[in-house]
Order: structure tokens, then sequence, then C-alpha cells
């Protein structure tokens, strides 16, 4: 069983999530699963008895999800294919960077290994999707330095966004109030005050608020 034996959309949203909350530093729980993917907890215990059958995860003692090595291969190349995709709409079929997300998670069952290198021909091997994240398998991939959490940064420092976390991609108010306030990877801005629900930032002279909620799920470095 591969990216290559069929379409498996059940499985591929599993084993990709499994990497996601790995990457969020979340230990990957079914209840996580039940929450990212808005299924029933009886469900979610089924499709991963299914997944440990068929050798893509183990449950270990913690009752926490590992993802196999064909496990973890197969997760990797839907997550890239996902990547991939949401630079293909931004960049090619201009659909805003706040709404990618979704149709990406439609396309990425689509995508055979074939018209992948297609894609990555077009887009000139991307290193990162438009919301900052790596795309596993890139050349271009630049390594930008331990990130921090918009949130742990304090009043008066000037930052950089690299990165989105997937958890906020599809809360697309929040996305749309990052993109109309500029806030995309790339973005240099300055805190200007740190409150208890909210900080609030100075972008390209403008005031932009951020909720918590928002800030724990944006990456920066030190500008
Ligand atoms: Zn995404």
């Amino acid at each position: 069983m591969g990216p290559s034996s069929g379409y498996h959309p059940a499985v591929e949203e599993y084993l990709e999530t499994i990497l996601e909350l790995e990457e969020s530093g979340i230990p990957p729980m079914r209840a996580r699963i039940v929450e990212r993917l808005g299924v029933s907890a009886p469900a979610v215990s089924e499709t991963v008895k299914r997944l440990e059958r068929e050798g893509y995860l183990v449950l270990d003692e913690r009752r926490c999800l590992r993802l196999t090595d064909t496990g973890r291969r197969y997760a990797t190349s839907i997550m890239r294919r996902h990547r991939l995709a949401e630079r293909l709409l931004v960049d090619v079929l201009h659909v805003p960077w706040s709404e990618v997300h979704e149709e990406a998670g439609r396309l990425e069952h689509a995508i055979s290994p074939r018209l992948e290198t297609y894609l990555v021909r077009l887009l000139g091997d991307p290193g990162t999707c438009p919301h900052g994240n790596p795309i596993p398998g890139s050349a271009n991939f630049h390594d930008d330095g331990p990130l921090v959490p918009l949130a742990a940064v304090t009043a008066g420092k000037a930052a950089v966004v690299r990165r989105i976390d997937e958890r906020l991609e599809s809360q697309y108010e929040r996305m749309r109030a990052l993109e109309s306030g500029g806030l995309l990877p790339g973005c240099q801005f300055t805190v200007t005050a740190v409150e208890a629900d909210a900080m609030q930032l100075r972008v390209d002279g403008e005031d932009v608020r951020v909720p918590i909620p928002v800030a724990v799920n944006v990456y920066v470095t030190a500008a």
C-alpha cells in the first residue's frame, strides 16, 4: 500500500493529521483526531484499528499514535501534496491566501506521483507552502532558525512572521483577519502592547490586533 495504490481519503486524512499534530508539538492521541477532523470518537477508534492492522501506525503504552516507517512515508507524501497544491492555488490560480487550505485538502488526494513531478517543475520546487510550512522533500527549504510563537514576543520587540500552523488554517475568519492585516510569512512587525486577550502590532504603519488564540499559532523569528 502507498500513495500510488489508489484513492483512500480517510486513510490519507488520518495519517496527515497525525503528522500535523507532531509538527504542532501536540501528542497525537485519538481525541485530537476527533477534534481536528470533526468525526465521532467511535469512528476514529474504528479507523485507527484499521490503520494499525494495515501497518501504518501503532498505539504506544501512553495511548499515543505512532506512525510506522510506512505510515510516516505515506503521511509525508500527503503533506507534501497538500502544500504543493496550496502553492498552485495561490501562485498560479490566485485563490486568496486565506482560502486555499480547504481546496488543497480536496486536491491533495487526486495528485498522482506523475502529476506531482509536473507540479514541482511548474512551481520551481518551492521550499514552503504559502503559509510558511516546509514542503517535505523540497531542495529549496531554507531554515530560518528557531521559531517562537507570536504570543511569546514581548512589547517593544520586532519580529518576522515565518509560519502559520495548520490548525489555524481551517479557521477562515481568523485567516482572513491575518491576510487583511498583512501578517503573511516574511512580514516584519513590532509588538506595541500585550493585553489579556490580544496583542497589538504595528505592521507597515498600521495597527493590527491579533487575538491570543491566533497568536499562539503564528510562529515568528526575531527581526
Ligand atoms: Zn494547509
